[in-house]
């Protein structure tokens, strides 16, 4: 039987659509997997808290997934990227550098692009000792000094995020950048639970290569073992080109259970559409778009 149409592309192949890819596999669905590109967690060293691969270098759990896929014959994986997408819900055509292929359907799990703060070091140690999540990075470094750089963007967050910090540490300051106004009974929560406010602008990161020991702020260096931070992320070129709708964070608005966007038969799982991510998140929102997909075309009439 011919591969084509495909029954689903996949684009982008991080955690969410290589679980997708399993469940289609598993499902007999003719699937293509293309990925290309840079990957969120491209900087860190280990993927923490995913079940079973607790620790497990990021490379690693990609060749193993790659390598599960393998036994399931409609399962084919291309790294390519995809250039672009045209036609519609059952008939969609796919552009990539060896050429065009036919799906019925499409399933984004294309991540989310980090924009690195302007402030000096920051890049470098994005990943090293500068992380997102605590869940996923905080055990390793856990009773070492903490800072958490907020924003007015992420201002909604703060005070949830600065308390459950304590659960890793009792050395936390909380570096606003000179950015934002912290009102006083905020003031007086953290005070009482011995976090230290620093609201001064950040001068420059210290430590010697991707390692961190203090923030340059204020005249004085505060120290600082790992710093948590929520830099603004945009959409990859692709989701801006589809014209998808996106909520008021920028991320792609899909039907919570059918993981659809607003473009009928193109949906979307992992990152580009919460701002809750992890691995493990991204896979089971990648088995559930999978799940629905193979529903939705078992119901069309042949
Ligand atoms: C520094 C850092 C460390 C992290 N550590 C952890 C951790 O320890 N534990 C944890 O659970 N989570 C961690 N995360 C979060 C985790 O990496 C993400 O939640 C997860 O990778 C999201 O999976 P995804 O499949 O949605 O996207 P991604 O993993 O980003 O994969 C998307 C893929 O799509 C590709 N792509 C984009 N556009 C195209 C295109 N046009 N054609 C083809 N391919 C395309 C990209 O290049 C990429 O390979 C970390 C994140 C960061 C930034």
């Amino acid at each position: 039987m011919s591969d084509q149409p495909f029954d689903a592309v996949l684009i982008g192949g991080g955690p969410a659509n290589l679980s997708a890819a399993l469940a289609l596999g598993r499902a007999r669905r003719h699937v293509l997997l293309t990925d290309a590109g840079p990957r969120r967690n491209g900087a860190a060293t280990h993927v923490n808290n995913f079940l079973t691969r607790d620790h497990t270098p990021p490379d690693e759990m990609r060749r193993i997934g790659r390598e599960q896929l393998a036994k399931y014959p409609t399962v084919t994986l291309r790294d390519e990227p995809v250039l672009g997408v045209s036609g519609e819900r059952g008939a969609f055509r796919v552009e990539l550098p060896s050429g065009v292929v036919d799906a019925r359907r499409l399933l984004l799990g294309t991540g989310m692009i980090d924009e690195m703060l302007p402030i000096e070091g920051f890049a470098e140690r994005w990943g090293h000792a500068i992380y997102q999540c605590p869940y996923c990075h905080g055990y390793e470094v856990r009773d070492r000094p903490w800072g958490f750089l907020v924003s007015p963007q992420n201002a909604g967050h703060f005070v949830p995020f600065a308390l459950q910090a304590l659960q890793w540490t009792d050395r936390l300051t909380v570096f606003t950048h000179g950015q934002m106004e912290v009102d006083g009974d905020t003031r007086g929560l953290l005070e009482a639970r011995g976090i230290r406010l620093a609201t001064a602008p950040i001068e420059r990161l210290v430590g010697p290569g991707t390692t961190l020991t203090g923030v340059a702020t204020g005249g004085e260096v505060i120290p600082c073992d790992a710093l948590y931070a929520h830099p603004p992320q945009r959409q990859v070129q692709l989701v801006g080109a589809l014209g998808l709708e996106l909520d008021d964070d920028g991320y792609v608005r899909v039907d919570e259970m059918r993981r659809e966007t607003s473009r009928p038969g193109i949906y979307a799982a992992g990152d580009l559409t919460t701002r809750m991510q992890g691995a493990i998140l991204a896979a089971g929102f990648g088995t559930r778009a999978a799940a629905m997909i193979n529903v939705e075309l078992a119901m069309e009439p042949h």
